[in-house]
């Protein structure tokens, strides 16, 4: 049985901030107000991430209960689409609560009537809203509350203490939207509570700078994109570049996929984590440290994974995503489909009861479909490319049913060999039989608004 306190389970070198708890007072240990709430919620998430699945889905549908009868009552386009649901009855079984209607991304965007609700609940405000300008150009408004806000930090600090990180050391970030600067702690979640170390931060600048900066920074903890770190990993080798101070990688943001893991691991033996997320509900799935499993974040989400016909998919299974927030009342999102695949994991082995996904997929747009009528995630096989070149970005766009178009970023043009080479092992990895075209250029591929990448694409 693990014990039940956050504070003394976490890592010896996390060391409490000396403001954390009020002073001079001998009868009872008091934080002090501003992180009080924070340190409580790490408590309960501690302890809750073991119960049996089965308790933590009664807690998911006492929860989903309040959500609903509030959206039901103050959101307008709720107060539409869960008009004649019985809640009770819809919270009560699985099948049941298949039964509420699926929240889109359009019916998100057109917010026609609005789903932003009219009143908060006591204790609740809204604190932020975000424009997700998402990868297919439709943008969405979330508004966020205080309490989700501090749902996110908690989930957040305990991905820390889970991955037991010494977050005494230096952190490195390369991102989009920010801007460069170094800072004297992490300032992030975990910031609000312990001393941190160190921390740099920069934009997506050209490769070069980047690993320049690095080589400078020296982190022990580097925190990206994986389009971005297949980059710095074609860059570093090239230059024999080592980061001697590397721990671990920190994948966000894109689909983190086995290959460029397993190339992060030989190259610079580090290991790498991915934490899954979105800008509309934050963190959904993180690595299970002990092997490696996505466990899906259920104290603050319900996410099922669906297949078409609306079914669950069983351990082993590929379906779509949809998730419910459980604690955002600002923007309540009810079954809303995310519009990713994963494939579903079986319980795992660590003693959580957090459910798992094995895999996340990425979205439906970045599925191959062939004229024979099979969909599937495809391999681009960019593994093999350094066999023949150095390919140091790539892009595969799907423009009709029997045609797959490369895009390769290489410092030279190809040779009509290297052509032909790069063609076999792509063809090979797609299992593709149809038209190719590759096609190379010396200029990088730009990246999305969010600054994220996608390596393949498909229009059909
Ligand atoms: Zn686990």
């Amino acid at each position: 049985m693990p014990a039940m306190s956050f504070l003394s389970d976490v890592p010896s070198t996390w060391e409490v901030l000396p403001d954390a708890f009020v002073r001079g007072i001998s009868l009872v240990t008091i934080p002090n107000s501003g992180i009080a709430p924070l340190l409580q919620l790490c408590e309960a998430l501690h302890s809750t991430q073991f119960e049996e699945p089965e308790v933590i889905r009664l807690r998911q549908m006492a929860q989903a209960r309040y959500m609903l009868q509030f959206a039901a009552s103050q959101s307008p386009h709720y107060r539409k689409t869960l008009a004649g649901l019985d809640i009770d009855t819809a919270c009560a079984s699985p099948e049941a609560w298949r039964t509420i209607p699926i929240l889109t991304r359009s019916d998100l965007q057109r917010a026609d009537p609005p789903i932003f609700p009219e009143y908060m609940p006591i204790g609740h405000q809204v604190a932020s809203e975000v424009q997700t300008s998402g990868s297919t150009g439709q943008p969405v408004r979330v508004r966020k509350s205080a309490f989700s806000r501090l749902f996110f930090r908690a989930l957040a600090i305990r991905e820390q203490a889970w991955h037991q990180r010494d977050i005494t050391k230096k952190l490195a970030s390369i991102r989009a939207n920010v801007k460069k600067e170094s800072r004297e702690n992490w300032s992030s979640a975990v910031s609000h509570i312990f001393r941190t170390g160190a921390y740099d931060c920069l934009p997506f600048v050209d490769i070069t700078e980047q690993l320049a900066w690095l080589a400078k920074v020296q982190p022990h903890y580097l925190l990206t994109y994986p389009s971005n770190l297949l980059a710095l990993l074609n860059a570093a080798a090239e230059k024999s570049l080592r980061l001697e101070n590397l721990i671990e990688v920190r994948s966000i943001g894109e689909t983190l996929s086995t290959d460029l893991r397993e190339r992060c691991e030989d190259q610079w033996s580090v290991k790498v984590s991915d934490l899954y997320s979105s800008e509309e509900v934050g963190n959904i799935a993180c690595q299970c440290p002990e092997n490696g499993r996505y466990h899906l974040m259920e104290e603050n989400l319900v996410v099922e994974v669906l297949r078409d016909d609306g079914t669950p998919c069983a351990p082993g299974e590929i379906g779509r995503i949809v998730v419910t927030d459980l604690h955002n009342f600002a923007t309540p999102l009810i079954r809303y489909d995310i519009r990713d695949y994963a494939e579903v994991g079986e319980p795992c082995t660590c003693g959580r009861g957090l459910a798992t996904l094995n895999r996340i997929l990425g979205r439906h747009r970045n599925m191959l479909r062939t004229p024979e009528g099979e969909v599937r995630w495809p391999l681009t096989g960019f593994h093999n490319f350094d066999e023949v070149t150095p390919v140091r970005q790539y892009q595969f766009v799907q423009s009709e049913r029997d045609l797959v178009e490369a895009t390769l970023i290489v410092d030279e043009p190809l040779t009509p060999d290297q052509r032909a080479a790069l063609e076999g092992i792509i063809r090979k990895a797609l299992q593709w039989d149809h038209r190719l075209t590759v096609s190379d250029q010396c200029t990088p591929l730009a990246v999305g608004v969010n600054g994220k990448f996608e390596d393949f694409v498909s229009h059909v």
